[in-house]
């Protein structure tokens, strides 16, 4: 039997995401959702799909050769995910950048243990990113990597246009500058922070009779969030925030430029533009799933990144396969 097994635990975006995702790849089978939840008050995407309480996780044991951990990376992943190294091979998505070595050792102790594969903070930053800022650097070891995200949607800072007096309701997306962008892009290797990388702009809905220019005042103001940034706001009706900006898009470039030789430029640029940032980001762990598999079975067990997997080992093509089809 071919067929990976696989089990999602957490049903929230990235969740649903991975049930979709499941559903493109040939060799993968979805078991079952596992929630803390009531599982009956959890609506999945194909209701043939069997959601359990997470606690039956254990009982699963033998059925599923993969699970991928969907909760939150805040509280829920460094929980979750070295409790499910006990038991099965994972993936997760967790990207609190700053964490990642800490988050590593409290996998990789219960997953070697146990004999599973565990492999961590995959997506698209970590993950896909990542890998390019250490493909560009390796083969440009001299200039600089820039990293810009957007357009993209951000919790925390719609959150926060939210909260200002008259705002009914509101969304704001970070946005890479075009500006800096062609001048990296140039290879003028400019020397910007990352907030000047980067603009913001605001799409709100005013209550009835509300001041627009003190609003607008307010948020451009606000420290932290918009007052050291490029920012701009834009008045919407509630109809065209509903229609125009309930997606969750996002996305980004990683560009490399740097010289060689006798002093010629040399630019690399790996580009995402997502309209749903969690169903690509679960694209991504389903992927890495087949390799977290596969390492499996060869008995390189423990916890792993990105960077230690081949990428041969995500597709579902055989390595004779993929000589014929892609070299
Ligand atoms: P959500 O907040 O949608 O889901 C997180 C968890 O919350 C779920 O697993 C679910 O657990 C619970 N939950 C979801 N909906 C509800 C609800 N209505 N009521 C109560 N609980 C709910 O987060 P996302 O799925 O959007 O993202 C998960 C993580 O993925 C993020 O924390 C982020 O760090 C990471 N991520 C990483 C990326 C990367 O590039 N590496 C990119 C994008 C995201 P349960 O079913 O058990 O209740």
């Amino acid at each position: 039997e071919n067929t990976i097994k696989i089990g999602i635990v957490g049903y929230g975006n990235l969740g649903r995401g991975a049930e979709a995702s499941i559903m493109q790849q040939p060799d993968m089978e979805l078991v079952a959702v596992f929630t803390r939840r009531n599982p009956e008050s959890v609506q999945v995407l194909n209701s043939n799909v069997k959601v359990l309480h997470i606690d039956e996780a254990p009982n699963y044991k033998e059925d599923i050769d993969v699970m991928l951990i969907c909760g939150g990376s805040a509280t829920d992943l460094p929980e979750q995910v070295p409790y499910f190294a006990q038991l099965f091979n994972t993936v997760d998505s967790f990207d609190t950048h700053a964490k990642i070595p800490e988050f590593f050792a409290s996998v990789d102790k219960p997953a070697k243990e146990s004999g599973k594969t565990s492999i961590i903070s995959v997506g698209w930053d970590p993950g896909m990113f990542s890998i390019n800022r250490v493909l560009s650097e390796a083969l440009l070891p001299q200039g600089e990597t820039y990293t810009f995200w957007g357009k993209g949607l951000s919790q925390g800072h719609s959150d926060a246009v939210r909260r200002v007096d008259g705002v009914k309701n509101g969304v704001q997306y970070t946005i890479p500058s075009e500006k800096v962008i062609e001048q990296v892009r140039n290879g003028e290797n400019p020397d910007v922070s990352k907030n000047d990388r980067h603009v913001r702009e605001c799409y709100i809905v005013a209550e009835e009779g509300a001041d627009k220019q003190k609003i607008e005042h307010e948020i451009k103001t606000m420290p932290n969030y918009f007052a050291d940034y490029d920012t701009t706001v834009h008045f919407i009706s509630e109809e065209e925030l509903k229609r125009e900006h309930s997606a969750m898009p996002h996305g980004g470039f990683v560009i490399r430029s740097g010289e060689t030789g006798e002093g010629n430029k040399q630019i690399i640029e790996y580009s995402l533009k997502l309209e749903s940032n969690p169903e690509f980001t679960a694209s991504v762990l389903t992927a890495y799933a087949r390799a977290a598999h596969r390492l499996n079975k060869e008995g390189q067990t423990g916890a792993k990144t990105v960077y230690d997997v081949a990428p041969g080992y995500i597709s579902p093509k055989t390595a004779e396969e993929l000589r014929r089809d892609y070299l």
